[in-house]
């Protein structure tokens, strides 16, 4: 609903004390519902410890050597300390928690008792309402007691980071996994009683046409329910990089990534996985993972651990990246929080969109009932041209992206955030003075 303040006539005028704003006549008892209702919150908690460092890997990570066993319990404790600190101190245990997100890094190299402190500070500091409870984990470090140990903890999602079926291409990422390494770890994480994720690289190093549907068929065939395919991204800090500048190693170029995703996807429709997110495809499209779709939506998420990060009232908030001065920060009792951003009503709108369009299909009349105009009338020279490229359509209500645009869908989320960041708001024809939305 929008509305303005009536002026009758454009010469000045004494009457009219503004009593507030917006007028009385707009307060509704359904804004009130709305506003007492809790908010949920989802967690975030991060491992930084891998067994190898993957050629492929941008992430700041410390892999496991001699002696990490006693630094991996300090930072456990530190892991510990943050949660119960921010707990407090933020009022989280206020939200109820809807799902709770184990990445890294590996979550499963931590040890069953490490696995177990988390767990019990967790249930100590938060209102769990039947969370959705995921932790990532990588195939040599998926051992059966491990597994068990998971079930015994309530997981019930498991996303295994897989990459390639190809022994060769995951060789040449330094990698000491293997095809039947990862089939096991798949079947293991199945017994469990977990939906299971697996995750795909498409434009590995040594990765072919061949090659790549080999992964692709493997994937199919390990009945895991849901299929994500990452697209390579080599960044400075990444081990292919050097090997790439010293001219020892060429990746797949982006056109041969681009056919080996579109084939990813012809192939996963026609075996039943449907297209969830542009990345993710799942059996029948049932299964959708909460975690990530709700933060997309804007659902407040808070980030446990070295460099975590996530998004709390209105501000993004993320930990140092440094992981000896992130423990030392959690016991002198400090906040290990290092930089932050409070986002303006453009940046939230802006963000509903950006990161809104991964899930192919975007609500317009959700957009219009949170910020009270159409989305439209802020991009929309911008959507046409996206429509006349074939990556979008429009209808009444929503904006979604055509198979082509399922290909091009980060394109997209950032072609329209920075239609966003820029539009003036006198683009907007009719566009409120204020809006009052319940
Ligand atoms: S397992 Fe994942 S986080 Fe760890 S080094 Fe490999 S890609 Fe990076």
């Amino acid at each position: 609903m929008s509305t303005t303040l009536q002026i009758s006539s454009s010469e000045p005028t004494r009457k009219g004390f503004l009593t507030n704003y917006p007028p009385f006549r707009y307060w509704r008892p359904e804004a009130i519902e709305r506003f007492i209702e809790p908010r949920p919150l989802n967690l975030y908690i991060h491992v930084p410890y891998c067994i190898q460092r993957c050629a492929y890997c941008f992430y700041k990570v410390t892999t496991l050597g001699d002696n990490r066993k006693a630094e991996i319990d300090r930072y456990v404790s530190a892991l510990c300390r943050e949660i119960e600190h921010a707990a407090r101190h933020f009022h989280l245990g206020e939200q109820p928690v809807k799902t709770i997100y184990f990445g890294g890094g590996t979550p499963t190299v931590l040890s069953k008792d490490n696995m177990s402190r988390i767990w019990e500070v967790i249930h100590q500091h938060f209102q769990l309402e039947e969370p959705e409870i995921t932790v990532e984990a990588e195939p040599v470090t998926l051992i059966p007691s491990k597994a068990d140990h998971l079930k015994a903890l309530g997981v019930n999602r498991i996303s295994m980071g897989i990459q390639s079926f190809a022994d060769e291409v995951v060789k040449k990422t330094g990698r000491v996994d293997t095809e039947e390494q990862a089939f096991k770890a798949i079947e293991l994480a199945k017994s469990t009683g977990a939906v299971v994720n697996v995750d795909l690289m498409s434009g590995l190093a040594g990765d072919t046409d061949e090659l790549w549907a080999y992964s692709v068929e493997r994937a199919i065939e390990s009945g895991a329910h849901s299929l994500t395919v990452y697209k390579t991204e080599v960044y400075a800090n990444a081990g292919y990089y050097s090997d790439i500048k010293h001219k020892s190693l060429t990746l797949p170029s982006d056109e041969d990534e681009l056919r080996f995703t579109a084939h990813a996807i012809e192939r996963f429709e026609k075996a039943g996985y449907l297209p969830v997110n542009f990345f993710t495809f799942t059996k029948g499209g049932g299964y959708m993972q909460q975690h990530a779709t709700s933060s997309w939506q804007g659902r407040e998420t808070y980030g446990f651990g070295v460099s975590a990060f996530g998004l709390l009232r209105g501000h993004a908030l993320q930990n140092t990246s440094e992981l000896p001065r992130y423990v030392a920060l959690v016991e002198e009792g400090k906040l290990p929080l290092a930089r932050g951003c409070r986002l303006t009503a453009r940046d939230l709108m802006t963000r509903d969109v950006a990161l809104g369009m991964k899930l192919i299909r975007f609500d317009r009349k959700e957009f219009q009932r949170r910020y009270g105009f159409d989305v439209l009338s802020l991009c929309g020279p911008t959507v046409e041209a996206l429509a006349a490229d074939g990556l979008v359509e429009v209808t009444p209500d929503a904006l979604s992206l055509t198979r082509k645009g399922i290909l091009w869908g980060d394109y997209v989320g950032h072609r329209l955030a920075a239609a966003l960041e820029t539009a003036e708001a006198s683009a907007a024809p009719g566009a409120p003075v204020v809006s009052c939305t319940v």
